[in-house]
């Protein structure tokens, strides 16, 4: 290959323009005059989705088998880096062997609400967590010598209008929040791309934020890669070039070329910044070409080991299941006189849907590893079941011992484009675990899906495992931990609120202008600060064993507290460090004395507490060991222009849980005096009753939000569109009508791939049409309907927040 600065020495603006997007779905394009082969890049992030044939951005077509690793969901809940970074080094090694350089993952969005259709793509609601563990992924996976895309940069936590919707956030939040994560994985994991998100950030697309990608990225973190569209995310191109954004994937249009060249040449854009682009494309390219890994072997391999792939994802899936329940040591199960019970037993759930659904080399399920157990299907995984069933389920339940009820999420219920509808199990599946429990108290139950459920039975029954979606592995997982093989060791890395009514976003969450009203009360910050109860807390999961937690020792920057573990079984703790203000300017119990004590008065808010370190441990029975933490200013640190560490007196929390802290010591540290501004005093950020109203919340982003006003443009979508112009009626119900054709029909059950295929055309802005064609839906096409639109329907500026009910 030729040297880059000559390659860009010799191209001309349109060549330089033209390389910055793709050639095809998942390849960079090929300068062969200067030996510059094409690149490809495939869906992560728990699993190789190469497609060599037809293809696609949201799993619908099949692609190569990979190994299906846990979700993040479960990955997430192992608390295990080097496990992690493992599950990203043997994802590397498959791409390897696929000719893949770059694996679009990990994902690290913050669970902002429990309904995030694809939360279980993501690590945590806590930035530190999602941060750490995603750092580790990437430092695997590119050790083996591909490339990872940290994705999607940022605040992309809700899948509704996730192509134009508009994520407004305080910048406090912002950077407290939703850019830790980022932020420790770019710093930590020095990952070589970026992948931007669809939606915009306080009124600005990603794509074309310089504040996001230039700024905050580059010259704040020190990234150094490329950054590359989200597929379709691009908005305008001369935007893009001059915020950073330098390759525009899927490749095979031409959308606003020839605006960026009329840029140019009109002095609007500098050239730099696209000769920047080019090179920074070109750095990844010759990366990808190199014959050796990051520890100077050969790394090109013929075949990835997917013998050993299966196991570690089976050691995964172990480590990632959570204990939620164990009464009576039911737990690991004492006999083999069991009844397996559901549909989900011998079809387990155990991967979602989307550009993240992998095509297993094989897949487990627990009627597999248990052939001698009984077993009942009752419920399908639907939900549909009949009362004939139910009372077989129940009788079988009664002929055991102990009966095991798999259920959890169907498909449909979570996905990639579409969020859940509510927090709730299927009906079907609440009926048969009642119906179950009822005839045998000794009833275990395990779950599965990607987030937070509802758990009216909770109290009926004696066991549950909340087991995610546990890939490929997923039956001897489940075996190994029902009879004891493994010992749950996961701990949650999400609250489980009671109901979905306690949840402090949920009248905000799922609109198209989102308004973070909640502000950094993201999960446990909240529930834990308001006094809220909960299902289960943030870092909570039982163990087969016990752990004492014993001599916390502060020797600045050092904390280290002792581990025993004083139970009969070898196991693992997730040892948890927290950091709060000792005089909260709230106190949930005394709101009154808190407003009045003016000992705290004029303090910014500040959640009670937040994880600033974590250590996974494991011990043999008797055994102790030392957690070890290292602490640093940004552990006390807030967002106020610029990180600020408020000085006073910190608690420091040595815990098994959010809500189970074993151990704790105050220190004082020094800083500066960070006041609050007046508006703060008796606001919802103080008091935390109720919800966030609309003016403080105003009054916390520091200026009035008006609603979004204006003509269409190429950002707004058919399904935005189709009621204020016929045409866009006709084009929409075309577009219904050949879904629904392709995906087997509208109503056809489960419907997800329909649901899924409408929301990423008909609710799609314009301008990503033409990028997801390829260019075949032409540019100048949609341009023309859209002056169609707007002369026809647009006389008037419109308010677009009312279509967030269409
Ligand atoms: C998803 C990305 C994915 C890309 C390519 C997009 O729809 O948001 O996560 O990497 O498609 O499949």
């Amino acid at each position: 290959m030729v040297q880059i600065d000559q390659i860009l020495a010799r191209m001309n603006l349109k060549e330089k323009i033209a390389f910055c997007t793709g050639a095809d779905f998942w390849h960079t394009k090929a300068l062969p005059e200067y030996h510059v082969p094409q690149m490809m890049m495939s869906d992560g992030p728990h699993g190789l989705r190469c497609q060599k044939g037809k293809n696609d951005m949201i799993g619908i077509r099949q692609s190569q088998p990979a190994t299906c690793f846990p979700a993040a969901v479960t990955a997430g809940a192992s608390w295990n880096e080097e496990l992690y970074a493992e599950e990203g080094e043997a994802i590397g090694k498959e791409a390897l062997a696929a000719g893949v350089s770059v694996v679009l993952g990990p994902g690290c969005n913050i669970k902002r609400n429990p309904l995030g259709g694809r939360n279980f793509e993501y690590l945590s609601e806590d930035p530190y967590l999602a941060g750490k563990m995603a750092a580790a992924y990437i430092r695997g996976q590119q050790a083996a010598g591909v490339s990872s895309s940290l994705k999607h940069f940022a605040v992309n936590s809700q899948e509704y209008k996730r192509m134009n919707g508009d994520s407004q956030v305080d910048e406090r939040t912002l950077r407290e929040i939703y850019l830790t994560p980022f932020e420790i994985a770019v710093k930590e994991g020095k990952p070589d791309t970026v992948m931007c998100a669809y939606n915009k950030v306080n009124g600005v697309h990603c794509s074309d934020s310089r504040w996001l990608l230039t700024k905050v990225l580059r010259e704040e973190w020190g990234f150094d890669g490329m950054v590359v569209t989200d597929w379709g995310a691009l908005n305008d191109r001369v935007a893009g070039f001059h915020a950073g954004c330098d390759l525009n994937m899927p490749g095979g249009s031409r959308f606003m070329e020839k605006d960026a060249r009329k840029a140019v040449k009109e002095g609007v854009l500098d050239e730099k910044d696209i000769d920047r682009s080019v090179e920074r494309i070109l750095r990844i390219v010759c990366k990808a070409e190199e014959p050796a890994d990051r520890t100077g072997k050969q790394k090109f391999i013929e075949t990835a080991d997917f013998e050993k792939h299966h196991k570690l994802a089976r050691k995964i899936a172990e480590q990632g299941a959570v204990l939620l329940k164990n009464e009576d040591h039911i737990l690991p199960l004492g006999t083999d006189d069991i009844v397996l019970i559901g549909s989900m037993a011998k079809q387990m759930r155990y991967q979602g849907g989307g550009s993240s659904h992998v095509n297993p080399t094989r897949q487990m399920n627990l009627t597999d590893v248990m052939p001698e157990a009984a077993y009942v299907p009752c419920c399908d995984r639907e939900g549909n079941v009949t009362e004939e069933a139910l009372r077989e389920a129940a009788e079988a339940a009664s002929g055991h011992k102990i009966a095991v009820v798999v259920a959890g999420l169907p498909e449909a219920y979570e996905s990639e484009a579409l969020d859940r509808e509510h927090m709730r199990l299927p009906e079907g599946h609440n009926r048969m675990i009642e119906s179950v429990a009822k005839a045998n108290p000794d009833t275990v139950v395990i779950l599965l899906g990607g987030g937070p459920m509802e758990l009216p039975w909770e109290k009926d029954v004696k066991g549950i495992l909340y087991m995610g979606l546990p890939g490929q592995a997923a039956g001897e997982a489940a075996y190994d931990l029902l009879t004891g093989k493994a010992v749950p060791s996961g701990k949650l890395t999400e609250t489980w609120p009671v109901t979905y009514e306690d949840v402090v976003s949920k009248e905000t969450f799922g609109k198209k202008n989102v308004e973070y009203r909640e502000g950094v009360y993201v999960g446990y910050r909240y529930y834990d600060s308001a006094g809220k109860a909960v299902r289960y807390p943030f870092g909570y999961g039982l163990s087969y064993t016990s752990f004492a937690y014993t001599d916390l020792e502060i020797c600045w920057p050092k904390v280290s507290v002792t581990v025993t573990n004083t139970g009969g079984y070898r196991g693992a703790e997730a040892v948890q460090l927290y950091i709060g203000p000792e005089n909260r300017h709230f106190l949930p119990m005394d709101l009154k004395k808190s407003v009045e004590d003016t000992s705290c008065n004029n303090r910014l808010f500040r959640p009670e507490k937040e994880l600033k370190g974590f250590v996974r441990l494991e011990l043999d029975p008797g055994e102790s060991k030392k957690a070890e933490f290292l602490l640093d200013e940004r552990s006390f640190a807030v967002w106020q222009d610029g990180w600020q560490v408020p000085e006073g007196n910190y608690v420091i929390m040595a815990a098994s849980s959010s809500r189970d802290i074993r151990l704790q010591r105050v220190i004082s540290v020094e800083g500066i005096q960070v006041s609050a501004p007046e508006w703060q005093k008796g606001s919802w950020y103080e008091t935390l009753s109720g919800l966030p109203g609309r003016k403080e919340w105003e009054l916390l982003m520091g200026h009035p939000v008006p609603p979004e006003r204006g003509t269409f443009t190429l950002d707004n979508t058919c399904l935005e569109m189709k009621d204020h112009a016929l045409l866009m009626k006709i084009i929409y119900k075309i577009m219904e009508f050949v879904i629904a054709r392709l995906s087997g029909g509208k109503d056809s059950s489960p419907g997800l791939t329909y649901r899924m295929m409408l929301a990423s055309t008909a609710d799609c802005p314009l301008r990503a049409l033409v990028i997801h064609s390829g260019g075949l839906v032409g540019e100048w096409a949609v341009r023309g309907l859209l002056r169609l639109v707007n002369g026809i329907s647009m006389k008037h500026s419109r308010n677009l927040d009312s279509q967030d009910e269409s």
